[in-house]
């Protein structure tokens, strides 16, 4: 059976100290869109991680952790993530590399760098790290699979279309250097050694593991709101974050997605352009506060360093991403952050043009969005490493069950901490 952990939200929400957890009881556990553009931070017994390419059940040996067709695959960057992982003491992992994975090219880091610079203050807040070019070209059939590396013929010439097109961009729109194709292609024969000892038909082999019974864990990148069909287009990412998108780009059957952990931070927390419209948005001495307390050191980008916009809990927002994630349960991440509060502001409703709605709108109305907070009342004490949810405060319980009963979805899991073990189960009540 196939289980999915992904993000309600804007990404960031603590997927991977709940993937971590669950990793352990799965087989396999797989990475099925994005790139290294974003991390997960993870803190076990073997210290602190933040891993950007490598699938979060990387820390267990039982593990097989499957890199799948629909990510954009930085050879350079997961070689170096698998060094330093074993750098620092853990197990070289069991990792396999789908042979149809797309490769993020020099030349993608190059346009994305290159287009950010173009638009100045109109950019989309792109982590320049190619991700936009990779999945344009995958799309403009232009991309180079992993299967290509072990043809040399074929990789020359479609390396060769491929810089051709780029070198239009860079001359005559950018103004800067030509890509050099023969050189690319140098680098590429080297990375190829370097990633050829993982390379694998991922497909049947999840097809076939999901027939011999094994437990298959999802691992979504970023959150519902960067999804470019359902997300805040176009701040958005260019894959898909959704869960259902795990049925391509990890390839497994619909059918065989029983389980949808939707993760959800007990505040909001928000990477990327000033322009994108982040309605509960907290900001002055009151939003440092909460930036400073957040996450485990402050809310900064795990891959960036990027302070994060944070912000109430918005239940519009989280209610949506949970319905288009089709989230079976939820997990609250965080909730040990919120405890220097005397009360929480909960963000229940828009006012867009005068008319309040709880309805999650497109992007030209979110622009216009005014939040409607409700306020609760704080616990007002340290609540970090409880794992016994009735032993939680009585207001802090309060506020899970008024978030569950906001968002529609059992909340079966209430994160107290950073580490594996600081955790809540809860029997929901809806
Ligand atoms: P992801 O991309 O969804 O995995 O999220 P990140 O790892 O980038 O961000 C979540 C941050 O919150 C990380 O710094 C985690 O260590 C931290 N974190 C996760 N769960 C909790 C929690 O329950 N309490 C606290 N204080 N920090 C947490």
């Amino acid at each position: 059976m196939v289980k999915a952990i992904v993000g309600a939200n804007w990404g960031d929400e603590g997927k991977g100290k709940i993937t971590d957890m669950l990793a352990e009881q799965s087989d396999v556990v797989v990475r099925f869109q994005g790139g290294a553009n974003a991390g997960h931070t993870i803190i076990n017994s073997y210290g602190r991680f933040a891993l950007h390419t490598l699938p979060s059940g990387v820390f267990f040996p039982h593990v097989t952790n499957v890199i799948g067709n629909g990510v954009a695959l930085d050879i350079g960057k997961l070689v170096d993530e698998l060094e330093q992982l074993t750098g620092q003491g853990v197990p070289a992992p069991k990792v396999m590399v789908s042979d149809r994975a797309q490769l993020l090219m020099p030349y993608h880091i190059l346009q994305d760098t290159y287009e950010e610079a173009r638009l100045g203050g109109r950019a989309f807040g792109s982590t320049k790290s190619g991700i936009a070019p990779f999945y344009s070209d995958k799309y403009a059939k232009t991309g180079i699979q992993v299967c290509d590396l072990f043809d040399e013929p074929r990789l020359r010439e479609r390396l060769t279309a491929a810089v051709e097109l780029k070198n239009v961009l860079f001359q005559h729109l950018y103004h800067q250097p030509c890509a050099d194709a023969g050189q690319i292609f140098a680098q590429l024969l080297e990375l190829r050694e370097r990633i050829a000892p993982y390379v694998g038909d991922t497909v049947t082999f999840l097809h076939q593991a999901l027939k011999e019974g094994k437990s298959v864990l999802l691992e979504g990148q970023l959150g519902s709101m960067k999804d470019p069909d359902l997300g805040i287009f176009p701040m958005t990412t260019s894959s898909h974050t959704l869960a259902g998108y795990g049925c391509v780009g990890a390839s497994v059957p619909p059918t065989a997605i029983q389980d949808v952990i939707c993760v959800t931070k007990a505040y909001s927390s928000c990477v990327g352009a000033q322009t994108e419209p982040f309605i509960s948005e907290l900001t002055g001495p009151e939003g440092d506060e909460l930036r400073r307390r957040g996450g485990d050191h402050g809310e900064f980008g795990a891959t960036t360093g990027r302070p994060r916009r944070v912000g109430w809990f918005d239940v519009v927002a989280t209610r949506y991403g949970c319905m288009v994630q089709g989230a079976t349960q939820a997990a609250l991440t965080c909730l040990d952050v919120l405890g220097y509060l005397d009360t929480i502001p909960v963000c229940t409703s828009y006012e867009i043009d005068g008319i309040v709605t709880d309805r999650f709108p497109t992007t030209p109305a979110l622009l216009r969005a005014r939040p409607v907070f409700t306020q609760l009342p704080g616990w007002r004490c340290d609540i970090r490493g409880c794992t016994d949810y009735d032993a939680l405060p009585a207001n802090a319980r309060a506020y899970v069950d008024f978030l569950e009963a906001h968002i529609g979805v059992p909340i079966t899991m209430v994160s107290t901490g950073p580490k594996r073990e600081e955790m809540a189960y809860r029997t929901p009540d809806l």
